[in-house]
């Protein structure tokens, strides 16, 4: 039998300290390690900014899945303790073309209703027939991508050549809840599943294409000079995500009882008033919808 393509794996919870999901099963696979074990492979686990988790906050000084692009890396001019935790990552991990794992898999949570979304940086064979495999393996993935993919990624999964972001919601934050958790961990068991069959090449049929959200802009919340919201999200399209909002569709309820509308063309929209964009002032993202075939 011919070496398996993906050695080492590495799951990663608390990227954002206060996404609990991915933390409480890091936890729980540290005392239960088995159901993470598959015959090709091995698989770790990391924390990876226990500050943040134990402050129960997304992060101290600078969002850490930000912090991995070469520029931050290289930039001595950064200070504050997620540049310091990127450093030691590096360190511990290998940075990128280094990287000791051939695959990692970061656990997020979203306050938005984003389903099993998965998040795709590469358009390779290999990330499109992983994707292609989550979506037989369940319905309510959601698979995104940035419009561009930036070569140079930001985040803590690009350290490898493989990686993928999974981020259930909606949750709150640094809540823990049955069915986030349940879906988190079901998805994590059918990823190294499918890792599995990839080594033995023996991945059942897939679908000719699949179906990605990309990242096309983000609408912010209607602001005062002290960057107050003067608006809300509009019961409309709250937990809307990954639908089509026309134009002329509610968006915003003002504090004076004003509704604003969309003006813009026809787009879907995810992350619909996600409390981790508050400090950035965004209310909601825009995607386009496209049905890529798979790379062989
Ligand atoms: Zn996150």
């Amino acid at each position: 039998m011919s070496e398996p393509v993906i050695k080492k794996v590495l799951i990663v919870g608390g990227t954002h300290g206060n996404e609990s999901t991915g933390v409480f099963l890091i936890n729980k696979w540290r005392q239960f390690p088995k159901s993470l074990q598959r015959a090709s492979f091995q698989v770790d686990t990391l924390l990876a900014n226990p500050k943040a988790i134990a402050a129960n906050v997304r992060y101290l000084d600078k969002d850490l899945n930000r912090c991995f692009s070469q520029a931050v890396l290289q930039d001595e001019t950064l200070i504050g303790h997620e540049i310091e935790r990127a450093h030691q990552l590096v360190d511990q991990l290998g940075g990128k073309g280094a990287c000791q794992y051939d695959l990692i898999i970061d656990l997020h949570t979203s306050t938005a209703n984003m389903g099993v979304n998965l998040v795709l940086t590469k358009h390779d064979a290999f990330h499109h027939s992983m994707m292609g495999y989550m979506s037989t393996q369940r319905d309510d993935v959601v698979v995104t991508s940035e419009a561009e993919m930036i070569p140079d990624h930001h985040f803590l999964c690009a350290l490898a050549e493989r990686n993928v972001i999974v981020e259930v919601g909606p949750v709150a934050q640094g809540l823990l809840h049955h069915e986030t958790i349940e879906k988190t961990e079901q998805a994590t068991y059918q990823l190294l599943d499918f890792v599995e069959r990839y080594n033995a090449q023996q991945l059942p049929e897939l679908p000719e294409s699949i179906t990605v959200f990309e990242y096309t802009g983000k609408i912010s919340f209607p602001r005062n000079e002290n960057n107050e919201p003067l608006g809300i999200v509009h019961k409309d399209i709250q937990y809307r995500d990954f639908s089509l909002l026309n134009t002329g569709d509610p968006i915003f309820l003002m504090q004076d009882g004003s509704v604003i509308t969309y003006r813009d063309k026809p787009t879907y929209i995810s992350f619909v008033n996600e409390a981790a964009y508050y400090d950035q002032g965004f209310a909601f993202c825009t995607l386009d919808k496209k049905l890529i075939p798979l790379c062989k």
